[in-house]
Order: structure tokens, then sequence, then C-alpha cells
């Protein structure tokens, strides 16, 4: 049954924007999920946008992986920058003059302002409100220049951004389906650049702009974006556009009640998919994130899910990501299955075209019979290879040492830009150098961290096969069996990268 839409009269439409730059994150899937419920068990629409103003750190071949991943996972969008609609274009990267018209709007409405402020001056300002013990903020100093010297200043072609015009005092309250109003004080709410020097624009007038032009009604997203609502309603108030109901997710935490993050879980979709996790299985964990089934089912599909969705059974505590819980529901799944659909699943699950190219070029060189490849290319398709400490044993490195250079080297792999053999190969051989090891010991605990065995095939390719997702748990895990490393070590070694020399200087991806 369709239930009425919470104070919006509109037909029901919500959407997921992701900005495309790092892996699929399932916190996006798990936010997408509650998109979609919502919209459909409303009798409305779920749309994908993709929010991508961050010239330099999107990336097409991000965009890629995240529309792959929300659609592995079960999720579909009826309007989206793949699949068209009636408001295309869906990629923000695309629709720069509709943002420029808009800005212009405002700047002569006087709702906003050109500053001309230098990055130097900006961080003059930043240090000298630091030194005072203030939160930095900017101050001002170009909100009230008179209309007629800003367009004198802007013809004669000295840069500027644009900013929203924020009161100065009182409160903002905002209306959040989950936490009822929000008072948030105007003094904490920052002049915010809303169109930057080249002309694109921030993060907040794009997606106030679209959400408004692609008619969404509710937005369901972070609890991080909390903060940013009153700039959007101020946004909303001066266009004079009804603004979408708003509800603000409880973030997903780590066992420890910390932020999910890479560090302590892997975060990316394509690490649950590729550890041999069941879409259905991780949509259905990600779907008891925060909320209740009617009668506390544990197993459920997204269609039960949606037939008996009420977003005000989502609770604010924050819920806990934690892999063992979301393994023991897949074998709920998995246990479900006849031994036909079972062996459908595997091969399926297996049957990575890519992959399996790649892992037959590098063993055939070793093996004799086609039943040697299952101990020469298991480890490809392995979640965590089973491994000691005493694997390790090196005679030229201490456990010490060589969790020392898998961390140090996790960080660099961390940050590559595009996983491609040649990065992966720049960070290994460029960490050997500045750490003053011979590649032939620096890389012998990467060959036990990645394939469990040090007669393997050549391992900076099986880090590229198995992916990045893979390679980083694999090599947590290899920290961990070692012992791991203590807080005091790791600030040491924190303070040790940044001193690295820039491993990947003129690569230009
Ligand atoms: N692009 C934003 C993100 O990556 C979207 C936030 C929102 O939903 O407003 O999370």
């Amino acid at each position: 049954m369709t239930q009425p839409s919470p104070t919006s009269s509109r037909p029901v439409r919500t959407r997921i924007a992701p900005s495309p730059t790092g892996f699929p994150h399932v916190g996006t899937a798990y936010i997408a999920l509650f998109n979609l419920a919502f919209a459909k068990a409303h009798g409305g629409e779920f749309i994908l946008r993709i929010e991508d103003t961050d010239q330099a750190r999107s990336t097409a071949q991000s965009e890629q992986m995240i529309l792959d991943a929300l659609r592995w996972v079960g999720l579909d969008w009826a309007e989206g920058p793949d699949v068209g609609g009636p408001h295309a274009p869906y990629r923000q990267s695309e629709r720069g003059d509709i943002y420029k018209k808009y800005a212009q709007q405002l700047l002569d409405d006087e709702h906003a302002f050109r500053c001309f402020c230098t990055p130097d001056e900006l961080d003059a300002m930043r240090a000298e409100q630091m030194a005072r013990g203030e939160t930095p903020r900017y101050d001002g100093r170009y909100a009230d220049l008179p209309r007629a010297e800003s367009d004198k200043m802007a013809d004669a072609g000295k840069p500027f951004v644009i900013r929203m015009r924020v009161p100065k005092d009182g409160v903002c309250k905002v209306e959040d389906m989950l936490r009822g109003t929000v008072e948030i004080p105007w003094e904490q709410v920052d002049m915010q650049v809303l169109l930057k020097t080249d002309g694109l624009p921030t993060y907040h007038l794009a997606n106030v702009i679209d959400d408004h032009l692609m008619q969404i009604t509710h937005v369901l997203r972070g609890e991080e974006w909390l903060n940013s609502a009153p700039k959007h309603q101020l946004l909303y108030d001066y266009f004079g556009w009804e603004m979408p109901v708003l509800c603000h997710m409880p973030l997903l935490r780590n066992p420890d009640k910390s932020k999910l993050s890479k560090r302590k879980n892997p975060t990316s979709i394509t690490y649950y998919r590729d550890a041999g996790v069941l879409p259905e299985a991780l949509l259905n964990y990600l779907g008891r994130m925060g909320y209740s089934m009617p009668n506390d089912e544990e197993k459920f599909t997204l269609k039960e899910m949606i037939a008996s969705f009420d977003i005000q059974r989502v609770s604010l505590g924050g819920p806990i990501f934690d892999i063992e819980k979301l393994n023991w529901l897949n074998a709920e799944w998995l246990r479900a299955l006849t031994p036909e659909q079972l062996k459908n699943k595997i091969l399926e699950w297996a049957n990575d075209s890519d992959k399996l190219t790649a892992m037959a070029a590098a063993i055939q060189p070793r093996i004799e019979l086609l039943s040697d490849a299952v101990n020469w290319g298991g480890f490809y398709f392995q979640n965590l290879p089973d491994i000691k400490a005493e694997d390790f044993a090196h005679k030229n490195l201490s456990p010490e040492q060589i969790m020392e250079i898998l961390q140090l080297t996790l960080w660099q792999l961390e940050a590559l830009p595009t996983w491609s053999e040649q990065n992966i190969y720049t960070v290994i051989k460029g960490m050997a150098d500045a750490l003053d090891i011979k590649m032939r010991d620096f890389i012998a605990p990467f060959f036990i961290a990645i394939a469990g065995s040090s007669s393997s095939t050549p391992v900076m390719n099986s880090m590229w096969i198995i992916g990045a997702d893979m390679t980083l748990t694999r090599l947590r895990h290899a920290i961990d069996v070692l012992g791991g490393l203590g807080k005091k070590k790791l600030k040491k070694l924190e303070k040790q990268a940044a001193e690295l020399p820039d491993l990947l200087a003129g690569d230009e991806e």
C-alpha cells in the first residue's frame, strides 16, 4: 500500500547524488537504498545524479565503478546519466551554464556578492583569526562593496568568487524528518562560496539548483550534511522555491563506534563483491543499519523492505557496520539456496572475465596441467590468505620492519588515483629506494601478504589483478597478523610518510 508522503504534496521523487571521487562506498549504497525504499513506498521515483563539480578529484573510472556497484547490489534508478530522462543532463559537469545563470540571479538580487580575495589574503585572514583563538571563517570584507565598483573590478578581469549572504545573528530552524526542528545559529554559517574563480559551482549551489530542477521532494542523506542545511534552506528562500523535505540518516560506524573508515573496515562495495558476499545479503545488511522491520526479521528482500517501509523506524543511534554480522547474514542467504542455485551463484561470482584472463596470463608460464590452476591461481579468489606471523620470517628484515614497510606502502597505494600495474610498480620501487632496502628483500613480505606464499606469480601483477580494495585489505590483514602497530608507532610512521618524496610526481592520471 502506498503511504502519504510526509509534508510534501508533490509526487515523491528522491535521488542519490554521488561524487565520483573514489571507490564505490558502502555508505553510498546505504543512502541510495533508503532513498529508493522511501520513493517506492510512496509510489514515487528514485533517480541518480552525478555530482562531479570537484573537477580535480572526479574521475570517469570512479563514476563507472559507482554505477556498476549500485546496479550489482540491486538498486535501480529511473533517470540518470546512463539511462537519460526528462531532466538530462544528470552529470553536473554538463550543467555549467545553468548554475552560472542562477548565480547571476542571486548577484542581481543582492543575495550574493563577488569576493575578490586572493588565496594569500584568505590564508592571512585565517592565520590572524586562529592567532586570536577564533574559528577561521570569511570575515565579509567584500560583502558591502558597492555593486558599481564590484562590476568595475570584474570587468577589469580581477578574479573573483561569488559568495552567498548569510544573516549575522539569530538561529536557523531546519526541519528534519527524524530529528524534528534542528536549530543552528547563523553565526556558525559561513558566507559560502557558490561559484568558484573558474566559473564552476560548489556542491551547495549545484545541489540546490538540481534538486529543484529535477523536482526532488525528499532528500535523504548522511548526517554529515546537516550543518549545510541552513545554507541550502537560505538558497531555496532566495530563489523562492519549495524546499525538499530533509532527512539526515545516521552515519555508519566501525565496531569501535568511530565513523566507518577504510582504515578499520573495508568500505568499498567491490571488496564485498570480491570476497563473495551476495548482493542480496549486502543490501539486506544495509537495510538493517539503524532500521528494523515491523516484526524484527533479520533476513529480508528489497521488495519486503519496501512493502512495509516507514522512515520513522530509522533510529538515530550510530549503526555499526560489522563484517562478522554481515558474514553471518550472508551465510543465512547461502543456506537458503538449493545446491543447484548455490552452484550457479559460485559460477556467477567466479566468472569475472577480465580477472580470469589476467590470471590465466599470469599462471600460464607455470602450469603443466589445467588442474595446477587451483594451486597457482587459488589466491586470486580468496578473501584473506591463511597466514601466520612466522610466514613472514626473513633473514634481513625484522617483523617490526616488515610492518613498517607494509604500512608505509599501504598509505601510498591508498592514495593512488588510478590502480594500474605501472603505478603499483612506481610506488613499490620508490618505497624500496626511499627506505634504502633492496627490492628483492622489500618485496618478500608482499608475496606472503597477497598470495600467502613466497613462491607465486609476480606479486605486483597479482595486486593489480585482485584490485585495490582486496590488496589494501590483505595488507592490513598482514599487519594485524604480525601483531599490529600501536598508536605511538603509527604517529611516528605518519611523520616519516610525510617526509617521503612524492612517488607519483609527473604522473598525469
Ligand atoms: N554529492 C554529495 C555526496 O557525495 C551529495 C550530498 C547530498 O545528498 O546532498 O555525498
